[in-house]
Formats: C-alpha cells, structure tokens, sequence
C-alpha cells in the first residue's frame, strides 16, 4: 500500500506518460494533424499565401534565436515546421515520405550518414 505521497508521485507518472503519448507523434501523423484543424482555411489561402506566413514565422524564428528565452525559441521552432508543413498539405506531398527519400539513406550529396561533403559544397 503506497503512502498518500507515493500514490501521488505513481498518479503523476501516470499522467505524465499519457500526457507524452499523446504528444509524440511521426511527421505524417503531425501533417495529418494540421491537416484536420485547418485545411479548408490552408487550401483557401493557398500555397503563395501560406508561404508569406512561414517566412514570417521564419523571421520570428530568428528573432526568437538572438533575444528569446529557450522555451520561446522551442514554440516558434514549431510554429515553422507547422507552417511548412501546411504548405505540403496544399502543395498535397507527404512530407515524411519526402524526407525518408531524399535524407533516409544519409546525405543526398555524399551517401554518408556523417556528411563528407567538401566544406564548400551544400549541405
Ligand atoms: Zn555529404
């Protein structure tokens, strides 16, 4: 039998993982996500006008990385990768699958998994 404060730390492990569970997700299940909030606004607005919001929130990113607190930087970290995403949803590619096959296999340029790209080369 737990004492009242050990029930409570097993409580909130509890909720803890549950909480985390519920925000672990792949990128398609993220795209999927904005998907099914807002869509019909995304595809209203089109991908000339989603891309001016993520250069926005591009620029918010690097505001957030000269002056902003960790926690500010992490949010406005997500709001980019929303947006871009959001334009895959318009633009109707699966970004996980985009990835997996131009990054899965290691650098696109050298095949690496530890780029050995000349310094001068992208990426
Ligand atoms: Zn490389």
């Amino acid at each position: 039998m737990p004492t009242e404060f050990g029930s409570g730390i097993i409580v909130f492990r509890k909720f803890y993982r549950t909480q985390l569970s519920r925000c672990t997700m792949t990128l398609r299940e993220f795209q999927q996500l904005i998907r099914n909030m807002y869509h019909d606004k995304d595809a209203a607005r089109g991908v000339e006008g989603t891309f001016m919001w993520l250069t926005e929130e591009i620029g918010e990113l690097a505001t957030a990385l000269r002056s902003g607190s960790p926690e500010e930087q992490s949010l406005e970290f997500a709001d980019v990768l929303a947006w871009l995403v959001t334009i895959a949803n318009v633009a109707d590619i699966d970004l996980e699958q985009a990835v997996a096959k131009k990054y899965g296999q290691g650098c696109p340029g050298c095949g690496q998994t530890s780029c050995t790209c000349p310094d001068a080369e992208k990426p």
